[in-house]
């Protein structure tokens, strides 16, 4: 019989997500080509296998600002209108970035935006799904994005791994691999406790695990902490699809996770028909105030 891991290979539809310290070279905040490139060549070649592929990236706001040379002080007078003017600017940015590699792999890649509405509202989340299932069959990529420049704190998702999650969810995926800079779950966070345990798989996501992620990553660029990882965790296996944490510090690691070797953290698919992607968003959206 195979073991978990080795099921991993079977996966059909993959979402992937990477954050935006994964994506610019720390001491300068610029696109870190080297790994867009790898990033983009272990799509294309998951795509090759005839898999579905979807990529959530983050980056947005990161490059926008870079593009328009704010430092993170500036930011702070307005903070949402100097947000949502620099996602306008970096999300057309990365995807020209985007777009060109993915060329140069001879694969077609597409932009889909998404808010809180693309989930709640019904008509809204049917015409995303169509889409997603249309791209899919023309062997298109999407690369999905939240809509920063219009999402206010009301309708937003707010953070790249509850996006994935949506995503994966929406479109009946298998597996989301969510890379970040750590190599997965622990539990308690290795950087302050010494004692703190690697955890290889989370066959049942109950209150104990979710206990785990009260402390952050630390990350200064993205949103995500452990936290919000446990959440996406949350959605993605009530929506039946296993999801992997994994480190991004090499970002092979897809290939070796899809030959089902054993890396990061594996969380369990666990479908759960009465499971409520709306009112599990509203809950986490009224705790993070
Ligand atoms: N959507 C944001 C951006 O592209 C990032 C959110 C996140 O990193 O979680 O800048």
């Amino acid at each position: 019989m195979k073991n978990d891991r080795e099921m991993i290979r079977e996966k059909k539809r993959i979402v992937v997500k990477i954050g935006s310290s994964s994506l610019q070279h720390a001491q300068t905040g610029d696109l870190d080509y080297i790994r867009l490139d790898v990033l983009v060549r272990e799509l294309c070649n998951l795509r090759n296998q005839g898999k579905d592929v979807a990529l959530v990236t983050s980056g947005a706001i990161a490059q926008g600002r870079k593009a328009v040379n704010l430092t993170h002080s500036a930011m702070e007078e307005n903070p949402i209108a100097v947000k949502q003017a620099c996602a306008a600017v970096g999300q057309a940015r990365l995807m020209m970035a985007y777009q060109k590699i993915f060329a140069e792999y001879n694969q077609v890649a597409a932009q889909i935006l998404m808010t809180r509405h693309t989930v709640d509202d019904e008509m809204n989340r049917t015409n995303a799904q169509n889409t997603f299932e249309e791209l899919f069959k023309l062997g298109v990529i999407p690369i999905v994005n939240e809509n920063d420049t219009v999402a206010t704190h009301e309708i937003e998702i707010g953070d790249n791994d509850t996006l994935s999650a949506v995503v994966a969810s929406m479109i009946g995926a298998d597996l989301l691999i969510l890379l970040s800079d750590i190599d997965g779950l622990y539990t308690d966070d290795p950087r302050q406790n010494p004692n703190a345990v690697f955890v290889e798989t989370v066959r049942h996501l109950d209150d104990s695990f979710m206990q785990m992620g009260k402390k952050s990553t630390g990350s200064t660029v993205g949103t995500g902490g452990m936290s919000t990882k446990l959440g996406a965790a949350k959605i993605a296996t009530s929506s039946g699809a296993d999801m992997i944490i994994a480190n991004s510090s090499d970002i092979r690691i897809i290939h070796r996770i899809m030959d089902g070797r054993n890396f990061g953290t594996l969380f369990m698919a666990e479908k759960d028909e009465t499971f409520n992607l709306s009112a599990f968003l509203e809950e986490m959206h009224d705790r993070k105030g």
